[in-house]
Protein backbone atom coordinates (compact mmCIF):
# COMPACT_ATOMS: atom_id res chain seq x y z
CA UNK A 1 0.00 0.00 0.00
CA UNK A 2 1.31 3.38 -0.98
CA UNK A 3 1.11 6.31 1.52
CA UNK A 4 -1.45 8.63 1.18
CA UNK A 5 -2.79 11.18 2.94
CA UNK A 6 -6.17 10.96 2.55
CA UNK A 7 -6.62 7.03 4.01
CA UNK A 8 -4.61 8.08 6.91
CA UNK A 9 -6.54 11.27 8.17
CA UNK A 10 -5.17 14.39 9.07
CA UNK A 11 -4.21 13.97 12.86
CA UNK A 12 -1.36 13.90 15.00
CA UNK A 13 1.35 12.27 14.01
CA UNK A 14 -0.03 12.00 10.00
CA UNK A 15 -0.28 15.61 9.81
CA UNK A 16 3.33 16.45 11.13
CA UNK A 17 4.73 13.94 8.99
CA UNK A 18 2.71 15.09 5.68
CA UNK A 19 3.96 18.47 6.67
CA UNK A 20 7.65 17.92 6.30
CA UNK A 21 9.44 19.19 3.20
CA UNK A 22 11.76 15.60 2.72
CA UNK A 23 12.34 14.15 -0.37
CA UNK A 24 9.02 11.73 -1.16
CA UNK A 25 11.64 8.53 -0.96
CA UNK A 26 12.31 9.69 2.64
CA UNK A 27 8.41 10.41 3.48
CA UNK A 28 7.75 6.93 2.21
CA UNK A 29 10.40 5.26 4.36
CA UNK A 30 9.21 7.57 7.99
CA UNK A 31 5.36 6.44 6.93
CA UNK A 32 6.61 2.91 6.81
CA UNK A 33 8.45 2.87 10.06
CA UNK A 34 5.62 4.76 11.25
CA UNK A 35 3.11 2.05 10.60
CA UNK A 36 5.94 -0.51 11.60
CA UNK A 37 6.14 -2.08 8.19
CA UNK A 38 9.72 -1.92 7.61
CA UNK A 39 11.21 -5.54 7.23
CA UNK A 40 13.22 -5.30 10.40
CA UNK A 41 14.64 -8.99 11.57
CA UNK A 42 12.13 -9.09 14.36
CA UNK A 43 9.84 -8.27 12.08
CA UNK A 44 10.56 -10.96 9.67
CA UNK A 45 11.04 -13.03 12.48
CA UNK A 46 7.37 -12.54 13.84
CA UNK A 47 6.49 -13.61 9.83
CA UNK A 48 8.27 -17.29 10.33
CA UNK A 49 10.82 -16.10 8.30
CA UNK A 50 13.56 -18.31 9.00
CA UNK A 51 16.02 -15.73 10.65
CA UNK A 52 17.86 -14.84 13.84
CA UNK A 53 16.35 -11.40 15.21
CA UNK A 54 18.85 -9.46 16.28
CA UNK A 55 19.92 -6.42 14.98
CA UNK A 56 23.38 -7.00 13.30
CA UNK A 57 24.85 -3.51 14.20
CA UNK A 58 25.40 -4.61 18.05
CA UNK A 59 24.42 -8.06 18.20
CA UNK A 60 22.69 -7.35 21.23
CA UNK A 61 18.88 -6.62 20.79
CA UNK A 62 15.81 -7.50 19.17
CA UNK A 63 16.07 -5.19 15.71
CA UNK A 64 12.93 -3.46 15.81
CA UNK A 65 12.30 -0.25 13.88
CA UNK A 66 12.72 1.29 17.17
CA UNK A 67 15.61 -0.20 18.04
CA UNK A 68 17.91 0.08 15.13
CA UNK A 69 16.82 3.63 14.17
CA UNK A 70 17.31 4.99 17.69
CA UNK A 71 18.34 2.79 20.55
CA UNK A 72 21.07 0.83 19.59
CA UNK A 73 24.57 1.85 20.11
CA UNK A 74 25.54 2.81 16.09
CA UNK A 75 22.03 4.59 16.23
CA UNK A 76 22.86 7.07 19.16
CA UNK A 77 26.71 7.03 17.96
CA UNK A 78 24.89 8.87 14.61
CA UNK A 79 22.78 10.98 16.66
CA UNK A 80 25.14 12.22 19.10
CA UNK A 81 26.45 13.60 15.64
CA UNK A 82 22.96 16.12 15.44
CA UNK A 83 21.69 18.47 17.23
CA UNK A 84 18.68 17.00 17.69
CA UNK A 85 17.18 15.56 21.01
CA UNK A 86 16.10 12.19 20.83
CA UNK A 87 15.28 10.94 24.03
CA UNK A 88 11.81 9.34 24.94
CA UNK A 89 12.60 7.18 27.48
CA UNK A 90 8.93 5.67 27.38
CA UNK A 91 8.40 5.05 23.93
CA UNK A 92 7.56 1.57 22.96
CA UNK A 93 7.42 1.92 18.83
CA UNK A 94 8.91 4.04 16.31
CA UNK A 95 5.43 5.64 16.23
CA UNK A 96 5.20 6.61 19.17
CA UNK A 97 9.22 8.05 20.27
CA UNK A 98 8.60 9.68 16.69
CA UNK A 99 5.02 12.06 17.48
CA UNK A 100 6.69 12.86 20.73
CA UNK A 101 10.05 14.22 18.97
CA UNK A 102 7.98 15.29 16.44
CA UNK A 103 5.63 17.96 18.23
CA UNK A 104 9.56 19.22 19.92
CA UNK A 105 10.94 19.53 16.92
CA UNK A 106 11.45 22.94 15.35
CA UNK A 107 11.30 22.41 11.56
CA UNK A 108 14.85 22.09 10.69
CA UNK A 109 15.80 19.81 13.16
CA UNK A 110 12.39 17.79 12.30
CA UNK A 111 13.78 17.71 8.90
CA UNK A 112 17.42 16.60 9.84
CA UNK A 113 15.91 13.83 12.06
CA UNK A 114 14.01 12.38 9.20
CA UNK A 115 17.11 12.53 7.08
CA UNK A 116 18.99 10.76 9.67
CA UNK A 117 16.45 7.96 10.11
CA UNK A 118 16.52 7.52 6.37
CA UNK A 119 20.07 7.11 6.22
CA UNK A 120 20.59 4.89 9.27
CA UNK A 121 17.95 2.60 7.75
CA UNK A 122 19.67 2.72 4.13
CA UNK A 123 23.37 2.08 5.80
CA UNK A 124 22.03 -1.00 7.57
CA UNK A 125 21.06 -1.98 4.54
CA UNK A 126 24.10 -1.42 3.13
CA UNK A 127 25.47 -4.12 6.50
CA UNK A 128 22.79 -6.27 5.61
CA UNK A 129 23.12 -6.87 1.41
CA UNK A 130 26.77 -6.08 0.92
CA UNK A 131 28.61 -6.30 4.24
CA UNK A 132 29.58 -2.84 4.81
CA UNK A 133 31.04 -1.52 7.56
CA UNK A 134 29.22 0.85 9.44
CA UNK A 135 30.34 4.45 10.17
CA UNK A 136 28.34 6.86 11.85
CA UNK A 137 30.07 9.94 10.07
CA UNK A 138 29.35 8.77 6.84
CA UNK A 139 25.36 8.30 7.98
CA UNK A 140 25.67 11.66 8.94
CA UNK A 141 27.02 12.88 5.96
CA UNK A 142 24.88 10.82 3.57
CA UNK A 143 21.68 12.46 5.49
CA UNK A 144 22.75 16.06 4.80
CA UNK A 145 24.01 15.39 1.32
CA UNK A 146 20.67 14.11 0.26
CA UNK A 147 19.00 16.40 1.68
CA UNK A 148 20.92 19.19 -0.44
CA UNK A 149 20.99 17.36 -3.76
CA UNK A 150 17.07 16.86 -3.61
CA UNK A 151 16.96 20.60 -2.05
CA UNK A 152 18.46 22.12 -5.27
CA UNK A 153 16.71 20.17 -7.53
CA UNK A 154 13.44 21.73 -5.86
CA UNK A 155 14.70 25.04 -6.70
CA UNK A 156 16.43 24.79 -9.81
CA UNK A 157 13.13 22.70 -11.14
CA UNK A 158 10.66 25.65 -10.10
CA UNK A 159 13.48 27.70 -11.46
CA UNK A 160 13.11 26.11 -14.95
CA UNK A 161 9.07 26.10 -14.64
CA UNK A 162 9.08 29.70 -13.76
CA UNK A 163 11.42 30.64 -16.65
CA UNK A 164 9.12 28.93 -19.10
CA UNK A 165 6.11 30.71 -17.34
CA UNK A 166 7.67 33.97 -18.44
CA UNK A 167 9.43 33.01 -21.29
CA UNK A 168 6.68 30.79 -22.98
CA UNK A 169 4.22 34.14 -24.25
CA UNK A 170 7.30 35.92 -25.84
CA UNK A 171 8.25 32.68 -27.53
CA UNK A 172 4.63 33.12 -29.43
CA UNK A 173 5.12 36.43 -29.59
CA UNK A 174 8.26 35.84 -31.87
CA UNK A 175 6.38 32.55 -33.42
CA UNK A 176 3.25 34.55 -34.97
CA UNK A 177 5.51 37.63 -35.99
CA UNK A 178 7.29 34.72 -38.20
CA UNK A 179 4.18 32.57 -39.36
ZN1 LIG B 1 21.46 -2.70 17.64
Amino acid sequence: MKPSRDSLGNSGIWRLLWQLQLPPKVLNFLWRASTNSLPTRFNLSTKHVPIAATCLFCLAAPETILHVLVRCSFARSCWSKVPVTVVVPDAMLFSSWFEAVLVSWNSAEALEAGMVCWSVWTRRNELVWNFKHPDASEVVAMAKLNYVEWFNAQKSSSLIEQIHLHTRPIMQEVQKEYQ
